[in-house]
C-alpha cells in the first residue's frame, strides 16, 4: 500500500501534468518545466542526452546563456526523472544555476531552485526541497509573472502538504487562487483547488474536500480538460466512496470511465475499471467487479501502466477466486507476483541508484551552499558597490553644495568688499572734505586776524589821536579824522563782508559772482588805504595809472587779494623802499602786479607758497607778525575769479606779483 503522502504526490501530478500542452504559446516556460518532470520514453534516455549535449554545444557557440541554462535543466531532469541518476542531475542543476546567477537571469535561477527542489523532493529531503523552493520563490516574485508564481506557490504549497504543514500549505495555494484572474493557465488555479481538497482528504474533512474537487472538476470543464475531468471525478468517487455514499460513488466512478474513453486515454480507462471493480469487489458483488477488472487489465496493457497492471491482476485473481474459478485465480495470482516482483526490482533499483546518490547529494549540498555564498558575496559586493556609489554621488553633491555655497560667498564678499571699498571712498572723500572744511576753518580764523588786525590797529589809532590830542586838533582836524575813522570802518566792515563770503564761498555756499569793474581805481583806492601804514615805514607808493581797465570778476574779492598783496609789499620792505602798482592788458587778459624793492625770497620759499600745508611765513621787515594765509587766500581768490597768480622774487631785491583777470574790451 502506498502511503498517503506518496498518494498525495502522485494524485497531485496527475492533475498537474494532464493539461500542460494547452498553453505552449502563452507560457512556454511553466510548460516546459512541466512536460519535464512528465517525460515520454519513447526516445532512449541515451539518445536524449546525446541530442540536447549537441544543442548545448551549439548554443555555447553562439553564447547563447540562457539556451545553456534550459538545456542543462533538460539534461538534468532526464538524469533525475528517467534514469534516477539524482547526483548527475545535481551536477547538472548546479551548472544551470551557476551559469544563471553569473548571467542574471532571472528566469534560469527560479527553474534551477525548482529542479534541485525536485531532486531534494524525490531523495525524500523535503526540508531541503522546501528551503529551494522558497528561494524559487524569491527570485519569481521579481519576475512578476503571474504564471510562473502561481506554479512556484502550488510546488511550495505541496512540498508544506508532504513536510506535515498542512496550514502553510493552504496558505500558498490560497494565494494562487488570489491570482487565479491574472493567470493565463486556468491549470493553476485547478491543481490549487485539486491539491487543497486532497488536503481535505487527508484531513478527513470530506465534504469540503468535496467541495474542492467540485470546483476543480468545474474548471476543468470550462476549459475542456478531458483527462483532467476523469481525473477528479475518480478523485469524487473515492470521496464518496470514504463518506459511504456508494451511489454517487458509483456514478462518479462511471462518469470518469466515460470522460477517459471519450478522449481514448487508456491509463485512465484502466484505472476507471480499476476502481469500478475495486467498488463491486467491496460490495461483494464479484460477477460485476469481474468484467471491470478485465477490461482494466486490457487498457493496463496497452498502456503499459505498471500500477493499473498489478491492481488488475491482484484483485482478477482475487475475484475469480471468490467466483469458484480457481486455475483462473492462480493464473493471475502468479502474474500478480511476477509484476509485483518485477515493479519492486525497479523500486529497489531506484532505491538503490537513490542511496547512491544520497551520499554525493551531501557534498552538491555543500556546494550549493557554497554557490548560495559566492553569490551572496556577490549581492554583497554589489550593494557595497552600490553604496560606495550613492556615497560618491553624495559627496559629489556635497562638492558641488560646498563649491556653490563657497562661490556665492565669495561673490557676496566680493560684493561687500566693494560696498565697503565705495563707503571707505566715500568716508576719505568725506575726510578730506571735513580737512579741507577745517583747514578752511583756520584760515578764516587766521585771516581775520591777519586783515582785520592792520585795520583795527588804523582805527585806534584814529580814536588815540581823538582822545589824547582832542583839544590841540581843530575842527576841520577833527572832521577830516572822523571822515579817515569812517573809511576805515566801511572798509573793515566790506573786509569782513568779504572773509564771511570767503567762508561761505569755500563751503560751496556761495557763487562768485562776476562784475564789471575798474581795476586801476581798485588799486588806487587800495593804494590810498594803505597809505599811512607805508608812511609808518617810510615806503612810497607808486600807481601812476590813470587810464580805466575794466575787468569782469568779483570786485570785494579782488580788492581783498591787491590789499594783501600791498599789505605783504609794505611788510616785507625796509625803509624808504618803493612799491610799484601796476595794470596791464595783455591779449584777453589783465595782468595786475605789485612790485617791491623788499628783502625778496628764495626759489625754496617761493615753492613753499600758496600750499596750505606748508603754510610758510617769515616776520616782516619791522618785525610784523604773520600767519602764512594770505597769499593762499589771494591765490584762492584769483583762482575762484577765473585767473592766475604767481610770483618773480630774487633774494635781497624785491618781488613782483602778478595775477591776471578777466578784460573786458
Ligand atoms: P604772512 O604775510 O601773514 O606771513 P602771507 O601768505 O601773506 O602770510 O605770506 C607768506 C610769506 O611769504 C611771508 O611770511 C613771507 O615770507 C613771504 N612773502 C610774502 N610777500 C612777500 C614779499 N612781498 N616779499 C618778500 N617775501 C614775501
Amino acid at each position: 500500500m502506498r502511503s498517503l503522502l506518496g498518494q498525495f504526490l502522485i494524485a497531485g501530478c496527475v492533475g498537474f501534468f494532464s493539461i500542460s500542452v494547452s498553453a505552449q504559446e502563452t507560457t512556454p516556460l511553466t510548460t516546459w518545466y512541466r512536460n519535464l518532470l512528465a517525460p515520454g520514453d519513447s526516445e532512449s534516455i541515451e539518445g536524449v542526452l546525446k541530442r540536447k549535449q549537441d544543442n548545448l554545444l551549439a548554443a555555447l557557440e553562439i553564447q547563447d546563456d540562457s539556451a545553456r541554462v534550459f538545456l542543462l535543466l533538460e539534461m538534468g531532469m532526464t538524469q533525475a526523472t528517467r534514469a534516477y541518476k539524482y547526483e548527475e542531475a545535481m551536477d547538472l542543476f548546479l551548472k544551470a544555476l551557476s551559469l544563471a546567477d553569473s548571467a542574471a537571469l532571472l528566469n534560469g535561477q527560479v527553474y534551477a531552485y525548482l529542479s534541485i527542489a525536485h531532486v531534494f523532493n524525490e531523495t525524500g529531503n523535503i526540508e531541503k526541497s522546501l528551503q529551494f523552493l522558497e528561494r524559487a520563490h524569491d527570485v519569481s516574485l521579481s519576475i512578476k509573472q503571474p504564471d510562473n508564481l502561481a506554479l512556484v506557490l502550488n510546488a511550495l504549497g505541496k512540498a508544506y502538504a508532504a513536510a506535515d504543514q498542512p496550514e502553510e500549505a493552504f496558505e500558498r495555494f490560497e494565494e494562487v487562487l488570489s491570482l487565479k484572474d491574472q493567470l493565463q493557465q486556468p491549470d493553476f488555479e485547478a491543481e490549487a483547488l485539486f491539491n487543497m481538497a486532497q488536503l481535505y482528504v487527508l484531513q478527513k474533512s470530506y465534504s469540503n474536500a468535496l467541495d474542492y474537487f467540485k470546483q476543480a472538476l468545474a474548471v476543468r470543464r470550462k476549459h475542456r480538460e478531458r483527462i483532467g475531468e476523469g481525473v477528479l471525478l475518480n478523485e469524487i468517487g473515492a470521496v464518496y466512496e470514504l463518506m459511504n455514499n456508494a451511489e454517487r460513488a458509483l456514478a462518479n466512478y462511471k462518469a470518469a470511465l466515460e470522460v477517459f474513453q471519450l478522449a481514448d486515454y487508456k491509463k485512465g480507462i484502466a484505472e476507471a475499471y480499476n476502481n469500478l471493480g475495486l467498488f463491486y469487489y467491496r460490495q461483494k458483488n464479484y460477477k460485476q467487479a469481474l468484467p471491470n477488472f478485465e477490461l482494466a487489465l486490457q487498457s493496463a496493457q496497452s498502456s503499459q501502466t505498471k500500477d493499473a497492471l498489478r491492481t488488475s491482476y491482484d484483485y482478477l485473481s482475487l475475484t475469480c477466486k471468490a467466483l469458484g474459478d480457481y486455475k483462473r485465480a492462480l493464473t493471475y495470482r502468479e502474474l500478480f507476483l511476477a509484476m509485483n516482483e518485477f515493479m519492486a526490482k525497479e523500486e529497489n533499483d531506484q532505491k538503490l541508484l537513490e542511496a547512491q546518490s544520497l551520499y554525493a547529494l551531501v557534498k552538491k549540498e555543500q556546494e550549493i551552499e557554497k554557490l548560495e555564498l559566492v553569490k551572496r558575496d556577490r549581492e554583497r559586493e554589489l550593494a557595497e558597490q552600490q553604496r560606495i556609489q550613492q556615497y560618491l554621488y553624495l559627496l559629489i553633491g556635497l562638492g558641488f553644495v560646498i563649491i556653490m555655497l563657497t562661490l556665492y560667498l565669495y561673490l557676496l564678499k566680493r560684493r561687500s568688499n566693494h560696498q565697503l571699498k565705495q563707503i571707505n571712498e566715500t568716508i576719505e572723500r568725506q575726510n578730506v572734505q571735513l580737512q579741507q572744511l577745517n583747514a578752511t576753518k583756520d584760515k578764516f580764523f587766521s585771516i581775520i586776524g591777519h586783515d582785520i588786525k592792520g585795520p583795527l590797529n588804523s582805527l585806534t589809532s584814529f580814536s588815540n589821536l581823538l582822545i589824547n590830542h582832542f583839544e590841540a586838533l581843530s575842527k576841520e582836524d577833527i572832521q577830516t579824522v572822523a571822515r579817515d575813522l569812517d573809511k576805515s570802518l566801511k572798509n573793515l566792515f566790506t573786509l569782513l563782508n568779504n572773509l564771511l563770503e570767503w567762508a561761505r564761498s569755500q563751503t560751496g555756499n556761495i557763487d562768485f559772482n562776476p562784475e564789471s569793474f575798474d581795476i586801476v581805481a581798485v588799486l588806487g583806492q587800495n593804494k590810498d588805504l594803505l597809505q599811512t601804514q607805508a608812511a609808518a615805514k617810510e615806503i612810497t607808493i607808486l600807481h601812476e595809472q590813470n587810464n580805466p581797465i575794466q575787468v569782469r570778476a568779483n570786485q570785494q574779492s579782488i580788492t581783498t587779494v591787491v590789499r594783501n598783496l600791498i599789505s605783504n609789499a609794505i611788510k616785507f620792505t625796509p625803509a624808504h623802499g618803493v612799491i610799484k602798482l601796476g595794470a596791464e592788458q595783455k591779449d584777453n587778459e589783465v595782468i595786475v602786479s605789485v612790485a617791491d624793492t623788499g628783502v625778496g625770497m628764495s626759489q625754496a620759499v617761493v615753492a613753499k607758497l600758496f600750499r596750505l600745508d606748508s603754510k610758510h611765513s617769515t616776520p616782516g621787515t619791522a618785525n610784523e607778525k604773520g600767519t602764512g594765509l594770505g597769499l593762499i587766500l589771494c591765490k584762492d581768490f584769483v583762482e575762484k575769479n577765473g585767473g592766475k597768480l604767481w610770483v618773480e622774487s630774487e633774494e635781497g631785491k624785491g618781488s613782483v606779483f602778478y595775477f591776471s583777470l578777466h578784460k573786458i574790451d
